[in-house]
């Protein structure tokens, strides 16, 4: 059931507050997941999880929502990892959410370099579409938690939320994101997590009006 003085709460901030419908989470992974790097993450070795982000995962799994990646690796296309590389470094990440007990219901990855002209590459929806479209799940219902403005405005593209995160390039970002109109910053995933799962769930209480 939703809470009414949660809802109330949310008018009273002066907005639409999507944290309780929300049955999809889409994650970023650098900056997001893992810290990031300006020389791409090439190898095994240098992909490092942000302290609490797989927890975080974690937890919003064990709390009923679905949990997908999305992310450009232009550095595919550019030659500094190969295909096989990117792969690995996604097993290994499947293999430490595991370890808490939890697994990604999806992901999708751009490969391509950005002057291609592909439809994946953020700020393009593509990934976004494909995943709530697979996953069959609408995209008021969705919300991309991101630490870019491109990732802000594939999320608006693909008509779901834009969340930002303060990590990775997310605190150079925040005034650009939220003059755009995004909502919801948080200083990290782990403090997204604990704020969506503080939010009413969405199962019984339809779409919002906003
Ligand atoms: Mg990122
Ligand atoms: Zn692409």
């Amino acid at each position: 059931m939703p809470d009414r003085r949660d809802m109330d709460a949310n008018s009273a901030q002066g907005g639409c507050v999507r944290g309780s419908s929300v049955r999809l989470i889409v994650l970023d992974r650098d900056g997001v997941i893992n810290l990031d790097s300006a020389n791409f993450i090439k190898s095994l070795a240098e992909w490092q999880p942000i302290p609490g982000a797989l927890e975080a995962i974690a937890r919003l799994k064990n709390h009923g929502y679905l949990v997908a990646v999305c992310t450009n690796q232009s550095g595919v296309g550019r030659g500094l990892l190969s295909e096989s590389t990117l792969l690995e470094i996604h097993d290994h990440l499947s293999h430490a959410l595991a370890g808490f007990g939890a697994g990604l219901d999806d992901w999708r990855y751009c490969p391509h370099l950005p002057g291609e002209g592909c439809e994946c590459r953020k700020p393009k929806p593509g990934m976004l579409l494909e995943l709530m479209s697979t996953l069959g799940v609408d995209p008021t219902q969705t919300c991309f938690v991101g630490d870019s403005l491109r990732d802000m405005q594939a999320a608006q593209a693909a008509g779901c939320e834009g969340v930002l995160v303060r990590t990775g390039h997310g605190s150079e970002v925040e005034a650009a994101v939220l003059s755009i109109g995004i909502r919801r910053v948080y200083d990290d995933l782990a403090a997204f997590a604990d704020a969506q799962i503080g939010s009413p769930q969405h199962s019984d209480s339809g779409p919002q009006q906003c």
